[in-house]
């Protein structure tokens, strides 16, 4: 399983649809200070499910769609479509490419889907959730993750390590049967 391709329309300073494809492997990405390099990585985080405003750099959920420059409007929806190549079957789904893509609108409405098909957020979720994807993100190490995950408590290290073993899911869904 590895990352194929991204793509972002609207979200953050990307106002025109912008699509990167990844190579299995290693991918760098280099530039200038403040010309979106973060941004990528905020799409990808947030694409995979992540709810937290101030874990991409922002206040509120809104702050992710392109706020408009002196010469460009606003925008009204940020849209991040993912694809993954599962040709592995690494993701419990019987397709070789798998897209994720996650919208949100200024008025706070938002949309999920998989490979084109709307679903709830949980599904995405869930999906990732055995992959090292989940919604806790411990494959994206961001500036003072890392500090995060050396000071967990002993709570804190039990979700990383259940996320990992892939146990989280299930704990989650029993908490969520328990509420019903
Ligand atoms: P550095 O090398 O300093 O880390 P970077 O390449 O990681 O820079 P980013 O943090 O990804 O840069 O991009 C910052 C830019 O994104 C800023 O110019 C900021 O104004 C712009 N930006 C962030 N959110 C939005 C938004 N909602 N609408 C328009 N522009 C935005
Ligand atoms: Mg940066």
């Amino acid at each position: 399983m590895y990352l194929k391709e991204l793509t972002l329309r609207g979200f953050k300073s990307f106002a025109s649809s912008t699509t990167l494809r990844f190579e299995p492997g290693i991918t760098a990405v280099v530039g200038p200070n403040g010309s979106g390099k973060s941004n990528i990585v905020d799409a990808l985080t947030w694409v995979m499910g992540e709810q937290g405003a101030r874990n991409l750099r922002g206040t509120s959920m809104e702050d992710v769609i392109f706020a408009g420059t002196a010469t460009r409007p606003a925008l009204g929806r940020a849209q991040v479509t993912l694809t993954i190549d599962n040709s592995d079957h690494a993701l419990d789904i019987p397709y070789a490419e798998v897209t994720i893509s996650r919208t949100v609108f200024r008025n706070g409405g938002s949309e999920y889907a998989i490979n084109g098909s709307q679903c709830r957020l949980l599904d995405i979720q869930e999906l990732l959730s055995d992959t090292g994807l989940g919604q806790q993100m411990h494959v994206i190490v961001g500036q003072g993750r890392l500090d995060a995950i050396l000071r967990a408590d002993p709570a804190g290290n039990r979700a990383f390590i259940e996320e990992a073993a892939g146990i989280l899911k299930h704990r989650k869904r029993k908490e969520r049967a328990l509420r019903k």
